[in-house]
């Protein structure tokens, strides 16, 4: 087995107080290292100190972690924890060894998700304080997982101050001394969400829309799609990582039924990038077989994308201009810890349609500033859609109202005071 690796992203400043120190294992490709990403260069630019620790790990260690996500959104087996867990604690207990010289005993920790939560009790005796940010969690437990889960993190949850968490019932069942609700956020300055116009917006896709490709390699990603998008057509696009829980083929399974002229982009990182999320490649590449096997003329209304995140920021404004030329964004997961797509697309005025699970309810008050719909329901999806590609006022009046929301709610000035009040 490969040893772990420590890379700063962000090298926390000397000096005296408290600093924070995010420790995470992706710099890229999902929710919390955007969070990070966003939360830490919005504090240093304010002059207060924070920094970010990415622990690159071997790959037996990410496919164990990859099972501890699905558990905690209730589903899979609880016998990987007995198969799999001497691999996490040993990968971890050499975790220290790399980090002890950049903590200091005033400074305050915060460890990101099931994967780095078993360096809880060493950074408890290290720092001054220890937090553990829980961002996935499910208010069911349909294959009754959850007890097994919390009996193997029991030392390490009694060892954190506290847990901070997107919605408590995430936590149900678990001993911990206490919980603060920390909901995510996005910046609205960031290459991710700051304004383009449209032809900003086209210059962007068109390398995407230059091909007609079977993964073909473009500037800024890789494409499969039987012909460009046409610049005018009606489009609907879904932006997840490629996980069975973000629905993607829920969303292919409806194309056919959505307004004929309607098409579908699906797009997520490149999973070969994404190291902590091993289950990507296969993923992505039942999507594309889903797509194969869809009739030609429905075929040809798909597009599917990844992104590369070498350069960052021209993958965070693809993603932005793809959110920005769409109609209608959707997120048909079947379980959410928040769900940041939602939030990113809602704020650039996107009527979105997702699934009444996890944190998505908190963000879409339905019928006003989105529709929500349940997971797996197909005929409500089509339904939402079509309703939302025939009618530009209810897209426009919806857009509105989900931006407005997302200004008061999730902006990353109230999550950078969320981590702010950790320091006293
Ligand atoms: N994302 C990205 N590049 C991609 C695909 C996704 O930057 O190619 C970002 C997306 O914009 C969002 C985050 O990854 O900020 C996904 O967060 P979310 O909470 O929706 O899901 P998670 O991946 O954390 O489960």
């Amino acid at each position: 087995m490969t040893a772990p690796h420590v890379r700063w992203i962000r090298r926390p400043a000397d000096g005296a107080g408290a600093r924070v120190i995010h420790v995470n294992t992706s710099a890229r490709g999902g929710g919390v290292a955007e969070i990070v990403e966003n939360v830490t260069r919005h504090d240093i630019a304010r002059g207060r100190r924070s920094g970010w620790a990415v622990i690159d790990a071997p790959d037996e260690f990410f496919a164990f972690t990859k099972g501890l996500h699905h558990l905690f959104h209730g589903r899979g087996d609880p016998h990987l924890l007995a198969a799999g867990g001497a691999t996490y604690r040993q990968v971890l207990d050499r975790v220290p060894a790399l980090l002890e010289a950049d903590i200091r005993a005033d400074d305050i920790v915060v460890l990101h998700d099931p994967q780095t939560l078993g360096l809880a009790r060493w950074a408890a005796g290290r720092a001054r304080r220890v937090y553990w940010h829980c961002h996935i969690g499910s208010l069911q437990d349909p294959d009754g997982v959850k007890g097994a889960l919390w009996d193997f993190f029991a030392d390490d949850l009694s060892a954190v101050d506290a847990v901070l968490v997107t919605e408590p019932g995430y936590l149900v069942g678990a001993t911990v001394a206490r919980v603060r609700i920390v909901r995510p956020a996005i910046d609205p300055e960031a290459p991710k969400n700051a304004t383009m116009s449209d032809d900003e917006v086209a210059r962007c896709l068109r390398p995407f829309g230059a091909v007609a490709a079977d993964g073909a390699v473009v500037p800024g990603g890789r494409v499969w799609q039987d012909v460009p998008l046409p610049e005018h057509a009606p489009m609907v696009l879904q932006v997840s990582r490629w996980d069975p829980l973000k629905g993607m083929a829920d969303v292919l399974r409806s194309t056919a039924e959505l307004e004929p002229r309607t098409h579908v982009v699906l797009a997520g990182p490149d999973p070969a990038e994404v190291l902590d999320d091993p289950e990507g490649i296969a993923q992505l590449r039942a999507t594309l077989q889903q797509v194969r096997a869809l009739p030609a003329p429905v075929r040809r209304r798909v597009h599917v994308i990844a992104l590369s995140s070498h350069d960052r920021e021209l993958n965070a404004l693809c993603v932005n201009a793809l959110q920005r030329r769409a109609d209608v964004v959707v997120q048909r997961s079947l379980e959410e810890g928040f769900g940041l797509t939602v939030t990113e697309a809602m704020f650039k005025g996107r009527p979105v349609v997702a699934s009444h699970t996890g944190g998505i309810p908190r963000q879409i008050d339905h019928g006003v500033s989105g529709l929500l719909v349940h997971p797996g329901d197909d005929r409500a999806f089509v339904t939402a859609v079509n309703e939302l590609l025939a009618d530009e006022q209810m897209r426009m009046d919806i857009g509105a109202a989900a931006e407005s929301s997302v200004r008061g709610h999730y902006l990353i000035d109230r999550l950078a005071t969320d981590y702010d009040l950790l320091r006293h």
